[in-house]
C-alpha cells in the first residue's frame, strides 16, 4: 500500500514535502549501501546542489559510465537479477526473426535491411533472429543486410560480440560513434553504438525488448497547489539514507511534461524514450521500416511503477544505486502520441497476443524445422486456414508505418 506522508521539511531556499511510496528495511542492503560509489557520489552531489529529479537519479544508477549497474554489471539470468524472454526460449527470437522477414517483404524487400537492436542485453535474441535470417537465406536473396547495436555498456557489449561473432571483434579506438565492428557468425558486418542518433539511415527495423523501461522517468505528484515533481533528497535524519520528497515549487519538467487532459493523481514521464520514438519514426516515415517495442507497460493508466530488482527479489529502488536494476512501466500511450502522425501505430497489445498470432503455439507444438518456416514464408496463402503456417503476418506494414506493442504478461508466455 502506497502512502503519501506530508512531513515538511525547510531547506535554505526550496522547501520540499517527503514522499514515501514504500518501507524496506533490511540490512544486508545497508551493507550493500555502503559499497555503492554512486550512493557517495549522490550523497555529495545533493549536498551540495539539492535534491534531484528521479530521473537524474535512474540515469546515475544505471549508466553512469565508472559504476553505473548496466555498465559493470552481468545482471541477466538465474545468477543474475533478472531473466527475460530471450534469455529463457529461442522460439521467442525465432518468431521475432519471423516478424522482421515479413515487415521488409510486406514494405516492398528494400534491397538494403538494418536489423538495428536496442539493448541487446546478452545478444541472444539477436543470435536466435540471425539464425532465423540465415535459415531464409532463399527468401532475402541477395538483400544486404547489417546488425546494429545500441548499447551503452562495454562489458555487455562484451558478451553480445562473443555471443555473435567468431573472432568477438575489438573495439575501435576513441570516441567514435561506432565503438565496436566485426562478423556476425552468419557472415554479416554488425556494429555497436552507444546512442540511437549514429545509426546510419536506411530501410530498418528496430527491436527493442526491455529496452525502454530502463530509460529514465520523471515523476509527477497531483498537490492542492498543481502538479509538482518527485525528487530525491538525503534523509535529515539519517544523513546516508536517501528519501522521495515533493517539491513545492514547479520545476521545468513539472511545467511541460504534464498533458493538459491528465486525470491521474500520480504520474511517470519518460521524456527521453520520447525522443527516441520521435527519432525512430523519422527514420521509418523517410528510409522505410517498422519498429517492435516489447516492455512492461501500460496505455497510460498506470501511476506508481518505479521499483528495483536485485537477485530477482524487489528491492527499494533508493538503496544501494548502481548495484539493483531500477525500471518504471512502459506508457504505451506517451510513446505513440511522440510519433506524431508520421507513422501508424499498432497495439499495445499482450506479449500472449503477440506470440499467439506469430504461431507459438503451433512452434511449441512440433518444433517446426528450419525448412518447414521457409515453406511457410514463401508459400503462405497455400496453407490451409485450419493449418495456419509459422508466419502469421500479424501486423502487415507499409514501408512508413510503425507499430508499438507492449506486454503486460511477459514471462507468462515462454
Ligand atoms: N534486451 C535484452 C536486455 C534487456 S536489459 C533482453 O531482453 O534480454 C536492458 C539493456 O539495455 C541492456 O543491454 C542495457 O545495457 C541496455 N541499456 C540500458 N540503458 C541504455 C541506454 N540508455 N542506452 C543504450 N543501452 C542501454
Amino acid at each position: 500500500m502506497r502512502t503519501l506522508l506530508r512531513l515538511k521539511r525547510v531547506m535554505p531556499e526550496v522547501r520540499w514535502t517527503m514522499w514515501q511510496n514504500r518501507s524496506w528495511s533490511n540490512s544486508s542492503i545497508q551493507r550493500l549501501e555502503s559499497n555503492s560509489s554512486i550512493h557517495k557520489h549522490l550523497i555529495s552531489k545533493i549536498t551540495a546542489t539539492g535534491p534531484i529529479s528521479v530521473a537524474e537519479y535512474m540515469r546515475e544508477a544505471l549508466t553512469n559510465p565508472v559504476a553505473g549497474y548496466y555498465v559493470k554489471n552481468d545482471m541477466l539470468g538465474a545468477g543474475g537479477d533478472f531473466i527475460t524472454s530471450p534469455e529463457i526460449s529461442q522460439i521467442f527470437g525465432e518468431l521475432l526473426g519471423v516478424w522482421c522477414i515479413s515487415e521488409w517483404m510486406a514494405a516492398g524487400k528494400s534491397n538494403t535491411f538494418q536489423l538495428v537492436e536496442l539493448g541487446p542485453g546478452r545478444g541472444s535474441l539477436a543470435s536466435d533472429i540471425l539464425r532465423v535470417f540465415s535459415q531464409l537465406k532463399t527468401v532475402l536473396g541477395e538483400t544486404d543486410i547489417s546488425v546494429h547495436l545500441v548499447e551503452v555498456s562495454p562489458k555487455l557489449s562484451q558478451f553480445q560480440a562473443e555471443c555473435l561473432t567468431v573472432d568477438n571483434t575489438q573495439p575501435n579506438d576513441g570516441d567514435q560513434p561506432v565503438y565496436r565492428s566485426g562478423t556476425t557468425r552468419t557472415g554479416l558486418p554488425i556494429y555497436w553504438y552507444r546512442r540511437i542518433e549514429d545509426i546510419p539511415r536506411g530501410f530498418s527495423v528496430f527491436l527493442a525488448h526491455e529496452f525502454f523501461d530502463a530509460i529514465p522517468v520523471h515523476k509527477f505528484q497531483r498537490t492542492e497547489k498543481g502538479w509538482r515533481e518527485v525528487m530525491v533528497d538525503i534523509d535529515p535524519e539519517s544523513p546516508e539514507k536517501l528519501r522521495f520528497v515533493v517539491s513545492h515549487s514547479p520545476t521545468l519538467a513539472s511545467s511541460i511534461l504534464i498533458q493538459k487532459d491528465e486525470n491521474r493523481q500520480h504520474v511517470e514521464v519518460c521524456p527521453e524514450g520520447g525522443v527516441i520514438v520521435q527519432k525512430l519514426t523519422n527514420q521509418i516515415a523517410e528510409d522505410g521500416g517498422a519498429a517492435l517495442i516489447v516492455d512492461y507497460g501500460h496505455d497510460g493508466t498506470k501511476t506508481d511503477t518505479f521499483r528495483g530488482f536485485k537477485g530477482h527479489q524487489l528491492h527499494n529502488v533508493l538503496e544501494a544505486p548502481g548495484m539493483a536494476d531500477l525500471t518504471a512501466d512502459v506508457d504505451f500511450s506517451y510513446l505513440r502520441k511522440m510519433t506524431g502522425n508520421e507513422v501508424t501505430c499498432l497495439g499495445p497489445i499482450t506479449q500472449r497476443s503477440f506470440l499467439k498470432n506469430m504461431g507459438i503455439d503451433s512452434r511449441l507444438q512440433v518444433r517446426m524445422t528450419t525448412l518447414m518456416s521457409v515453406c511457410s514464408l514463401q508459400k503462405h496463402s497455400e496453407f490451409p486456414k485450419e493449418n495456419p503456417p509459422l508466419c502469421i503476418f500479424a501486423f502487415p506494414l507499409s514501408d512508413t508505418q510503425y507499430s508499438v506493442h507492449g506486454a503486460d504478461d511477459l514471462n507468462q508466455v515462454c
